[in-house]
């Protein structure tokens, strides 16, 4: 608008400036070389102005010929950009599409075409990483980790191979500069959280949890239970190096973030009882047992009021089991007091009171109990071996089980003995095996 208002004043001015030339009167002449050439004033200048707009265009025509090789080059490299990124998106697809093969002809393609930008590594570790080249794909993404745009991505694929070919170490460090990169990536505290607890860097679980939640990339439950996790695990390495403050702190915590858990509250007790606060330790276990009853709370209990004698201990027992008296496991732990005791009535009664508050199908080592105090009551011996055979077909006992991988721990850990899993024991009775699966792990055996 504001170029064709321009235009119409200009040529207004210059129609303006024709009429006022054609009637003014005036006279121009020429002499050059005996040639003489005489007009009027305004057929000169108008003769001038076309003289002007003439070499104006000639110049122009002239720009365009000297600039053709730049045009040529501009054309070619942006049909190369063209191409690269056609091979680049292709590439893409097929990594998406599963085919490494495609996929690494069209990364060569794009990065020969693009001359490496960051997008074509990316597709290179990508092809290389479905080809299950991953020292190619390696190769790739350090490349990747030189620019910033790409470090982060790089660095997620680099703790990847790291963790998967067990360089625990480099990956830690790998996602240690990731966090610095992007604190709130939620597969950062992931891999983090994998790699502490895997350390026992149990301290730096516990803030790298801690972070999580606040960042809402763990719900605060789930958070909660984990951080109690690590900070229970951290107990043994404060109780190692014999420093028994940092122990009772860190159990503490864990207590106060999982008050559901007795493991953590038999392991604050025996600390306590360990510390000589003998009276803490009790009326914790105490007012433990009378919620979530649990053997471990019950070895606390005996560190933190020890008997003299087998008849002192079954008064200890039952003041607990008071607490909770319908428990099988109050009946349990006064059958055994009483069978130290030999007091075998007293023994059978609670042993047989645990088997039915169970619901009357007893656990293999109920009914080892029940064998016990036979043979040490010179009951039966043929009641004693039934007992014994019962127990072999018994279903097993409650132990520290994970929930990965089904193995059964005698003491609760932050990670599983045989699958490396974190915070996944639960106190649970070990599953049955199906007589096939037993048949095929024995196929296996055998091989
Ligand atoms: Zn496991």
């Amino acid at each position: 608008m504001r170029r064709v208002l321009i235009i119409l004043v200009l040529a207004l001015g210059a129609m303006l400036a024709a009429v006022w030339l054609g009637a003014t009167p005036g006279s121009a002449s020429l002499e050059f070389a005996g040639w003489r050439f005489d007009s009027s004033f305004g057929a000169l200048a108008i003769l001038v102005a076309i003289a002007g707009f003439v070499l104006i265009v000639i110049d122009r025509i002239w720009r365009w010929i000297t600039g053709t090789p730049t045009r040529i080059k501009m054309w070619r490299h942006a049909r190369r950009e063209r191409h690269g990124y056609a091979a680049l998106t292709r590439g893409l697809v097929a990594v998406a599409a599963g085919d490494p093969r495609s996929a690494m002809r069209e990364a060569a393609l794009a990065d020969r075409l693009l001359g490496a930008p960051p997008a074509s590594l990316l597709l290179s570790a990508q092809a290389a990483q479905l080809a299950g080249d991953e020292t190619a794909a390696r190769k790739h993404l350090e490349a990747m980790r030189a620019a910033p745009e790409t470090e982060f991505a790089a660095l997620r694929g680099l703790v990847a191979i790291a963790m998967r070919e067990g360089r625990d170490d480099e990956a830690l460090g790998l996602a240690r500069r990731a966090r610095e990169l992007r604190p709130d990536a939620t597969w950062v505290s992931g891999a983090l959280i994998d790699l502490e607890t895997k350390a026992a860097r149990w301290d730096d679980a516990a803030l790298t949890i801690d972070a999580a939640r606040r960042q809402q990339m763990l719900p605060a439950p789930d958070a909660d239970r984990k951080r109690a996790a690590a900070l229970h695990e951290a107990v043994r390495g404060h109780e190692a190096k014999g420093d028994r403050r940092e122990a009772i702190r860190a159990a503490e915590r864990a207590f106060k973030l999982a008050p559901d858990r007795p493991e953590i509250a038999a392991t604050l007790a025996t600390l306590y009882a360990k510390d000589a606060r003998a009276r803490a330790a009790s009326s914790l276990v105490e007012k433990e047992w009378t919620r979530h009853p649990h053997p471990a709370l019950l070895d606390a209990y005996r560190k933190a009021r020890p008997a003299p004698d087998a008849l002192q201990w079954i008064k200890q027992v039952e003041r607990l089991a008071k607490l909770n008296p319908a428990h099988a496991y109050s009946h349990t732990a006064l059958a055994e007091a009483s069978l130290a005791a030999e007091l075998w009535g007293e023994a059978k009664r609670h042993a047989q009171a645990a088997i039915d508050a169970e619901g009357g199908e007893p656990r293999a080592s109920l009914c080892r109990l029940m064998a016990r105090i036979e043979e040490e009551s010179g009951g039966d011996a043929s009641v004693a071996r039934s007992w014994l055979a019962r127990a072999a077909d018994a279903p097993g006992d409650p132990a520290w089980t994970c929930d990965s991988c089904g193995h059964p721990h005698a003491e609760w850990h932050a990670i599983c003995r045989r699958c490396g899993a974190f915070d996944k024991l639960a106190w649970s009775a070990p599953a049955r095996l199906a007589p096939a699966f037993v048949a095929i792990d024995t196929t296996k055996d055998q091989q």
